[in-house]
C-alpha cells in the first residue's frame, strides 16, 4: 500500500472558536495549566471546553512505554509529585470543569504502577469539585486486579481503557502491551460494577473492515459501554505512517454497526479522540 499524500478535506480543522474557549485559554495559560487538548492542540477544543469538558494528565509526562502511534516521551519518568492530585484538582477548579478526563503515562516502574496517585486524585478532584463528573482512561496496569481496585473504589463514572488497533496489529503498535490482557481489564471494570466502561481504537494503521467489526464484537463480549473510533494521524515521521485515511462514509457504517450491536454511545468520525464529547458518555 502507497502511504497516501496529503490529508482529505474531512480532517481539515478550523481553529477553535468560542466565548467559552477564549476565556479558557486565558485561564490555562496564566495559570500554565496541563492539558492535554491545550498541549496535544486537539482539533475539538472549541467543542469540548465549550461543553465544560477538559483531559489532564497526570504522573509526569515521560512514559515507560513506547507505543509505535504515540508522542508521548518513552524515558525514565520523574519523581512522583504528592501534590499533583491537588494541583490537578485546582486546575479543574479554576476553569470549572463540568465533565473531567484523567489520563497518565503508564508508570510500570513504579510498584503501585501510579495507582495510587490514580486514586488520590480523584479523590481530590471529587473533594473540591463536588458536581464535577469524572472519566479516568487509565493504562493496563498490567493486568493487575490489586491495582485496578484502587480505580474501582473510588469509582469515576466512567472508566476507560483503549484498545487503541485491532488484534493483528497490537505487538507493532503497541508493543508492550497485549490484546486479550487489555480486553481481560475492560471486564474486569465491569464485573467489579464500574457504571460505565469505554474503550477507543485508531483506524488507519492497516487493520481490515473485518477486523475493526471483531474488535467491536470482542468490546461487546465484555460489556462495555461506550466506543470511539477514530483516524489515526503520525506524531512525527519517527512513528508509525498512515496506511489509509478512512472516508467519512465508512465511519458511519462502523456507527451503525455498533449500535446494532448494542453499545450505548459510538463515537466514529475522522476527528473523534478518546475524550471527544466524553461529557455524553455518562448517560
Ligand atoms: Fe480535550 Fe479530548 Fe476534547 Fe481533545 S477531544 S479537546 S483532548 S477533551
Ligand atoms: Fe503513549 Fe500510553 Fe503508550 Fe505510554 S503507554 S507510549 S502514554 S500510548
Amino acid at each position: 500500500v502507497l502511504p497516501p499524500k496529503g490529508k482529505p478535506k474531512w480532517l481539515r480543522v478550523k481553529l477553535p472558536t468560542g466565548k467559552k474557549y477564549t476565556e479558557l485559554r486565558g485561564l490555562v495559560d496564566k495559570y500554565k495549566l496541563n492539558t492535554i487538548c491545550a498541549s496535544g492542540s486537539c482539533p475539538n477544543m472549541g467543542e469540548c471546553w465549550g461543553e465544560g469538558t477538559a483531559t489532564f494528565m497526570i504522573l509526569g509526562n515521560v512514559c515507560t512505554r513506547s507505543c509505535g502511534f504515540c508522542g508521548v516521551k518513552t524515558g525514565r519518568p520523574e519523581t512522583v509529585a504528592w501534590d499533583e492530585p491537588e494541583k490537578v484538582a485546582r486546575s479543574i477548579k479554576i476553569m470549572q470543569i463540568k465533565h473531567a478526563v484523567l489520563t497518565s503515562v503508564d508508570r510500570d516502574d513504579l510498584k503501585d504502577m501510579g495507582t495510587i496517585i490514580w486514586a488520590e486524585t480523584v479523590k481530590a478532584v471529587r473533594r473540591m469539585n463536588p458536581t464535577t463528573t469524572l472519566e479516568t482512561l487509565i493504562p493496563d496496569f498490567q493486568g493487575i486486579e490489586r491495582h485496578l481496585d484502587r480505580i474501582v473504589e473510588v469509582a469515576p463514572e466512567v472508566v476507560s481503557h483503549n484498545m487503541e488497533t485491532v488484534r493483528r496489529l497490537t505487538r507493532e503498535v503497541r508493543i508492550q502491551a497485549k490484546y486479550d490482557r487489555s480486553l481481560g481489564v475492560l471486564k474486569y471494570l465491569k464485573d467489579q460494577g464500574i457504571n460505565r466502561t469505554k474503550s477507543g481504537i485508531m483506524l488507519g494503521l492497516g487493520e481490515t473492515e473485518d477486523e475493526v467489526i471483531q474488535t467491536l464484537h470482542d468490546l461487546s463480549a465484555v460489556n462495555v459501554d461506550v466506543v470511539t473510533l477514530g483516524q489515526y494521524l503520525q506524531p512525527s515521521k519517527k512513528h508509525l505512517p498512515v496506511q489509509e485515511f478512512i472516508t467519512p462514509a465508512q465511519f458511519d457504517k462502523y456507527r451503525e454497526i455498533g449500535l446494532e450491536l448494542g453499545f450505548r454511545h459510538v463515537e466514529s468520525g475522522a476527528l473523534v479522540r478518546s475524550s471527544y464529547k466524553a461529557h455524553k458518555h455518562i448517560l
